[in-house]
């Protein structure tokens, strides 16, 4: 076990799926039910300070990215507001235990980010408890693969883009009214944004509207001294592609299209979400921080 400072080969420093890779849960799925586990940084990810005092809502903080984010978070010094849904608890109260390893704070406000309420609520709870809120990190997210748009219901259309989508819309008009200059929003796109598969039509679209509402947004919100961004992650090995993301016999073969050869994980996605919320970004905003295995985007 490394952490993210050791000097290695990237196509070394973790494995190449295979036939174990092959498993299905239903979702949203749980990490802790995952074999081989992901790495969300649990017992690698070393932080050096880099926001100190800084207070953070992180969405699906329980399990793959949305986790290694909080963790990172926690380890450089944040406190942290974690969402994710009722049936995630058991991946969730591991990360409360976690961040409080630290001695930081972790408010743990379970819900469903469809409902508008919600997200308001959540935003509303991070200030009451964390005193104020200075990073907004949207890492939540439905992918459900569907092979035919004479399959692909409306119901799930509908779901797909309240999750990926509106949740997003509703938590950064509901976060901006509290941050201060400074404050950093963070979304979560994907390569499937620019390279779609057929079978993720209505996941793909939303990951192209998550870029281009960030861009747009990042402008308008400028003035107020506050910086919008996105991490567009390849193929990680996370909950959500165990649970309807990936025909399970895809799975074996999960990442090797990429030119370092392998899956992604999570871990490997926390210096981005870090470094987009960190004053050393100061002078970045409305831009995407593509972290795909090294796949060409535009
Ligand atoms: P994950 O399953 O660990 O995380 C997704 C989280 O979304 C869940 O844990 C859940 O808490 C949350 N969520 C989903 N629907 C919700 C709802 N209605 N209400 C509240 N929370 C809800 O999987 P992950 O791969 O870490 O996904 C995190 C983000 O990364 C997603 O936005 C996903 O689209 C994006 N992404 C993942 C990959 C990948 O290969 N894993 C690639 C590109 C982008
Ligand atoms: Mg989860």
């Amino acid at each position: 076990m490394t952490d993210q400072y050791t000097f290695q080969d990237p196509t070394k420093q973790f494995p190449k799926a295979g036939p174990e890779y092959e498993q299905q849960q239903e979702g949203p799925g749980l990490q802790q039910d995952m074999a081989p586990k992901p790495d969300s940084g649990e017992t690698s990810y070393v932080g050096k300070g880099r926001l100190t005092g800084r207070k953070a809502v992180v969405t699906g903080a329980d399990s793959g990215i949305g986790r290694a984010a909080a963790i990172a978070y926690a380890r450089e010094g944040a406190d942290v507001v974690l969402s994710y849904m009722p049936e995630e608890e058991p991946d969730a109260q591991e990360v409360v235990k976690l961040i409080e390893a630290e001695g930081r704070k972790a408010v743990a406000v379970p819900g469903d980010v469809k409902d508008e309420q919600y997200c308001v609520n959540l935003i509303e709870t991070a200030v009451k408890e964390l005193g104020g809120l200075d990073i907004l990190a949207i890492v939540a997210g439905k992918q459900q693969f569907v092979e035919s748009i004479d399959e692909l219901t409306t119901e799930q259309f509908d779901e797909t883009f309240k999750t990926n989508v509106y949740a997003m819309f509703w938590l950064c008009k509901a976060a901006i009214k509290h941050m201060p200059p400074g404050g950093s929003i963070i979304n979560t796109s994907s390569i499937q944004a620019y390279k779609p598969a057929p079978i993720l039509l209505d996941y793909a679209t939303t990951k192209a509207a998550i870029n281009t509402f960030s861009k747009a947004l990042a402008q308008q919100v400028a003035e107020k001294g506050i910086r919008v961004n996105v991490v567009a992650p390849g193929p990680v090995w996370t909950p959500l592609q165990v649970a309807g993301g990936q025909p399970p016999e895809k799975l074996p073969s999960f990442g090797e299209q990429t030119p370092l050869g392998r899956p992604g994980q999570p871990v490997e996605m926390a210096p981005a979400y870090v470094f987009l919320a960190s004053q050393e970004s100061s002078y970045v905003s409305g831009e995407t921080l593509n972290a795909n295995g090294g796949m060409p985007t535009p």
